[in-house]
């Protein structure tokens, strides 16, 4: 098996750092801004950046629907940040109206550590990681409810709040509140790679059967 093309949605945010990371990861990768890119990928990355106005590029560059739909046919795809947002069924604290792609089972609040101030950093125990993992939250948001196929893969302590969710997995879709594509540990892009291969292999199978 040829190793996959990952897109990055390529309307803002740290587009260059995450293919960095796809690639160390064993992947390919490829920036997508037109809906025959999102046709193209086996899998999708969604940068931090603004969630508004992603969603608004998005729709501008006639990427919301084509994304949607092949979110909703299984394609993979992994959210950080805004990302996370991007891929939410159900938004907390957004604008009034704000859209997102849709297709993960979970209720995101925008901006629950506070402001720009309130950024910070974390070590974070991961499921399916043997080492802590150094985060980066800027601007973050967590994930307030799960549903029943969501699987809580890393909590956060703030304030006098333990427990709160940072990152999720659900079937093909991943997504964390913080920026694993900028502290140098591509740990969270070879798990993303290995749910692609995942996926990829167990098709394969299902086509030679
Ligand atoms: N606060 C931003 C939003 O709501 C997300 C911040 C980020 O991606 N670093 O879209």
């Amino acid at each position: 098996m040829s190793s996959p093309l990952i897109g990055v949605l390529a309307l803002q945010g740290d587009v260059r750092e995450h293919r960095a990371m796809l690639e160390r990861a064993g992947a390919r990768s490829l920036a997508v801004r037109r809906p025959r890119e999102v046709e193209q990928v086996d899998a999708l990355v969604m940068p931090g950046g603004e969630s508004t106005t992603m969603t608004r590029l998005a729709r501008t560059f006639d990427l919301l629907e084509p994304v949607a739909g092949r979110l909703r046919e299984g394609l993979p795809a992994f959210g950080t940040c805004a990302g996370m947002i991007l891929l939410a069924d159900r938004i907390e604290a957004g604008v009034a109206g704000q859209e997102t792609f849709g297709g993960l089972d979970v209720v995101v609040r925008r901006n629950a550590f506070g402001r720009q101030v309130d950024s910070f950093e974390a070590d974070l125990d991961v499921v399916g990681l043997d080492r802590p993992f150094h985060a980066m939250f800027i601007r973050a948001p967590c994930v307030e409810k799960v549903g029943d196929g969501v699987e809580v893969v890393a909590t956060v302590a703030s304030g006098n709040r333990v427990g709160r969710i940072v990152a999720v997995r659900q079937a093909h879709l991943l997504a964390t509140s913080f920026h694993p594509e900028i502290t140098g540990d591509s740990r969270f892009h070879e798990l993303f790679v290995d749910m692609v291969d995942g996926g990829r292999a167990s098709a394969d199978r299902s086509t030679t059967s």
